[in-house]
């Protein structure tokens, strides 16, 4: 019988699909285990690491974006590879890593939105959030997106949590700061050229029930030239949420408070507005020429679940908005993976804390897990990720000491990208282009310059690897 992998003569052999948050702290558990040698690639379709840090945390959120001086430190471990510019299901398949490794960790993310499905979501000048956030990021699937900041002046945004928040300081935020972070450059110059004046937060709970973080939402009330403005009706709580609300966070309270005071404290005409509506959810949008000219809503009361969550109840009464512009900030979703078994209800990779299922037994499919998103869902901060992954890696360590592991052939995968003629990205090549992209952006008064295509990404990492 062959030997148990995880020593120095036969070292683990894990890699990581995806270099997001999950995947680092994933890699940063395996390397940190007690008496394990272990040797981890990471893979990423893209030719750039780190996931939502660089194409999802807003430009303005540099602080939060530092994390990734963390998972840096993971990268400098010799036990460590990066493979960037390759795409599992295109370059590689699922039965190459199999062959290759005792342990595959997908760390794919939720690359798609949740729908509306209702009536008008097809016009031009409805979005998801999900396109807005990548092509102000400069994510290269993202960049050829158009939306017409130059000529709407009322927006609705669908959804009030964090990623609402993003979007709606991105919008209302002077330039001239925004101009300075490392938001791409197709984006400034159609912000530089926007006359959005309002945003229109439609939130289909009550005020208790808001999704967005107190300091974010406080933060947009910081910005120069902003009202956050709040109907005393649409600030008032019924009393049920009044009851529910003492049992909740206190960040919860803290939300409520700051609208019933931005709702005593009324609007002082300046020159943005964002209107926080609560109970109201869109039922469909309405257009003109093909392009969205309306939103029309429902209006809601709220009523306890079978668990007591407040859940909106549609009521006989309906709204119509006039808007120029809609982003739906209504969550992410996954996105299925030919050969990996599928959550439809959630949208995630099917698991069990972190064991993939497999589609067609339903048991934990040998040698595959999934962390962060394509595990959870599409919810919690950056940080949220290291516990979760933690997790997952504990079941790995357990089957392990049950021989639960695929038999790894030890074929080193280098070695086929460089035969099938993969151009991948090493970390090394990736440090070359990190410098310059921050090299490039201080020549140009900004935090960082992204070439927001694969190709100029390539072109540069060949141009610097000499
Ligand atoms: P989220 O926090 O789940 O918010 C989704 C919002 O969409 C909620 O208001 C939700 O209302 C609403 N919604 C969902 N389905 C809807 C529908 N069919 N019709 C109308 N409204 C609908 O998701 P997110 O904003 O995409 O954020 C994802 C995660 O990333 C969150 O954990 C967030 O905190 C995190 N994040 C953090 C930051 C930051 O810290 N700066 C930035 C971005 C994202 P209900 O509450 O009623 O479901």
């Amino acid at each position: 019988m062959s030997q148990r992998p995880g020593t120095s003569e036969a070292p683990l052999r894990v890699c990581t699909v995806g270099s997001g948050p999950s995947a680092f702290y994933a890699a940063e558990a395996l390397l940190k285990a007690e008496g394990l040698d272990v040797r981890i690639d990471v893979f990423d379709r893209l030719p750039t690491p780190f996931g939502l840090v660089r194409g999802g945390v807003a430009p303005d959120h540099q602080k939060i974006k530092s994390v990734s001086k963390v998972y840096e430190k993971t990268a400098e471990d010799p036990r460590f590879r990066f493979f960037g510019n390759v795409r599992i299901g295109r370059d590689l398949a699922i039965a190459d890593l199999e062959r290759s490794y005792h342990m595959i960790v997908w760390a794919i993310g939720c690359e798609s939105d949740n729908r509306l499905s209702i009536p008008g979501e097809e016009l031009a000048g409805v979005h998801s959030a999900t396109e807005f956030v990548g092509w102000y990021n400069g994510h290269p699937d993202y960049r050829d997106r158009a939306f017409n900041l130059e000529t709407a002046r009322r927006v609705a945004i669908v959804g009030n949590g964090n990623v609402a928040m993003d979007c709606s300081r991105i919008l209302l935020a002077p330039v001239t700061a925004l101009a300075t972070t490392d938001i791409a450059d197709h984006a400034i110059a159609a912000l530089r050229q926007s006359t959005v004046r309002e945003l229109v937060l439609l939130g289909r709970r009550g005020p208790a029930q808001a999704a967005f973080s107190p300091k974010e939402i406080e933060e947009i009330a910081e910005l120069d030239d902003v009202d956050v403005a709040v109907a005393e009706q649409d600030a008032a709580l019924d009393d049920y949420s009044r009851n529910w609300l003492e049992s909740q966070a206190r960040s919860a309270q803290r939300n409520v408070k700051f609208l019933a005071e931005r709702a005593a404290h009324g609007t002082t005409g300046k020159l943005k507005q964002l209107h926080c509506r609560f109970l109201v959810a869109p039922v469909a949008f309405e257009g003109h020429d093909g392009r969205v000219r309306a939103v029309r809503v429902q209006h809601a009361v709220l009523e306890p679940d079978r668990d007591g969550t407040p859940r909106p109840r549609a009521i006989d009464r309906y709204s119509t908005i006039e808007v120029e512009l809609v982003f739906k900030a209504i969550g992410y979703r996954g996105v299925p993976l030919q050969g990996l078994a599928f959550d439809d209800n959630k949208g995630i990779v099917a698991n069990v804390d972190g064991r993939v299922l497999s589609a067609a037994s339903g048991e934990a499919r040998i040698g595959h897990y999934v962390v962060g998103w394509a595990k959870r869902g599409p919810t919690g901060l950056v940080g949220t990720n290291s516990p979760d992954s933690k997790a997952t890696v504990l079941c790995m360590l357990q089957d392990l000491r049950q021989d639960r592991t695929l038999p790894a052939s030890g074929q080193d995968l280098a070695a086929v990208l460089q035969q099938r003629k993969v151009d991948y990205v090493t970390w090394q090549d990736w440090r070359r282009l990190d410098s310059h992209e921050q090299a490039v952006g201080q020549a140009r008064g900004k935090v960082r310059h992204k070439e927001p295509s694969v190709d100029g990404l390539m072109q540069a990492v060949r141009s610097l690897r000499g």
